[in-house]
């Protein structure tokens, strides 16, 4: 049997990519917001039901322009229990990143320990959709409030999640998108920043273009942050078969929790009443979790333990006060439970039988 990945990307037929090449080939135009970059931020917009969205060439580049585009600085509250790119953001930006504790059922960001966090330099807040599960947006929404502060929602998870009033992305101030290849919906590379209003899509759109607003004209110190053509005509065939692969996507993770139910020390985590996108299928064992990752790594099954370590274990991180393993104990207990299992449209129910078997044999002896 070949090897399972805990992702694999989804392609669509070749020869229905190559029209759009063509197109590329005719025009002439690469990059620099040509036709099918245009054509991407509206469907994209259209497709998630938000108003506005600029694309990146990343996640990382756009979770770092969107920081500069409401000019945080001084100190910025965040989840340790994140891709690391979510805290490098701040560094890149001079920013301190001040970690606080997740809650165990969410694993977003605990909302209620927010405020013990803030300080005079507290400036925002940088949270994450863990997985795709939504984070406590009003409450967090409500602490801002109070306080004065942004919200920048790394929404790199939450493609496509939506709650009762609509789409997840529409709360704070702005979120940002990942549409790397590993990612739900993926142009290859690529990211945007969502933002309600036309003025903070224009200040977005000069930042990733250098700064420039006319050929003789720059604004600020802009970054070259732009999707390029090839990238946004993956996108637009990529997204005719995203419904599709979401439903693939529901479907393996209710066998998962299925097949896996009845196992003691395995929870799943509570995916909570909200359009969920499957990103992710992460379980949480609380004996040997390290054993049974390499026992499906004998077998050929790549888990992956997102997100161990944590952010704030790194070097460049584990210094700051708010790092101290006493601050962040459930997300520590967490990271040290997580496997993510593989979950992709193409994953057949044979390999998944295949995984959910090992983990009984391994319950059953450990
Ligand atoms: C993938 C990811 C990013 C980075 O996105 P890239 O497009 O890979 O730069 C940021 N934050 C989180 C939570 C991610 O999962």
């Amino acid at each position: 049997m070949k090897n399972i990945y805990v992702t694999q990307p989804t392609l669509p037929p070749l020869d229905e990519f190559m029209p759009y090449l063509a197109q590329i080939w005719a025009n002439k135009v690469l990059t620099n917001g040509g036709t099918f970059h245009q054509q991407l931020e509206q469907a994209l917009c259209d497709y998630l039901g938000v108003k506005h969205l600029a694309l990146f060439t990343n996640g990382t580049i756009a979770l770092i322009t969107a920081l500069q585009a409401l000019r945080i600085t001084g100190e910025v509250i965040t989840t340790p229990y994140s891709f690391v790119a979510t805290a490098h953001s701040l560094l890149w930006n001079g920013i301190k990143p001040v970690f606080v504790d997740i809650d165990p059922i969410s694993l977003n960001l605990d909302a209620a320990k927010i405020e013990a966090a803030i300080t005079p330099q507290t400036t925002a807040i940088m949270p994450v959709h863990c997985y795709g599960y939504p984070c406590d947006v009003e409450r967090i929404q409500k602490i801002a409030d109070n306080y004065n502060l942004k919200v920048i929602y790394d929404a790199a998870h939450a493609f496509g999640v939506k709650n009762q009033d609509g789409s997840i992305l529409n709360h704070g101030d702005l979120s940002v998108l990942s549409f790397h290849a590993t990612k739900v919906f993926n142009t290859f590379e690529g990211g945007a920043i969502v933002c309600p209003d036309e003025k903070t899509k224009r200040r977005i759109d000069h930042l990733k273009n250098f700064g420039f607003v006319d050929e003789v004209t720059v604004v600020a110190a802009g970054i070259n942050g732009k999707m390029s053509e090839i990238n946004a005509a993956f996108g637009l065939l990529q997204l005719k078969g995203i419904d599709d692969a979401l439903t693939k996507r529901q479907i393996i993770d209710v066998r998962y929790r299925e097949g896996l139910k009845n196992i003691t020390g395995i929870r799943f985590a509570n995916s909570g009443s909200h359009v969920a996108n499957y990103a992710y299928s992460p379980i949480f064992v609380e004996k040997n979790r390290d054993a049974l990752y390499e026992k499906l790594k004998e077998n050929g099954i790549f888990g992956r333990r997102y997100f161990y370590p944590l952010i704030s274990d790194f070097p460049m991180y584990r210094g700051l006060p708010s790092a101290a393993p006493s601050n962040l104990p459930i997300a520590r207990k967490i990271s040290e439970e997580v496997i993510c299992l593989p979950i992709y449209p193409e994953l057949s129910h044979d390999s998944q039988d295949k995984i959910i078997d090992i983990i009984h044999d391994f319950r059953a002896s450990n």
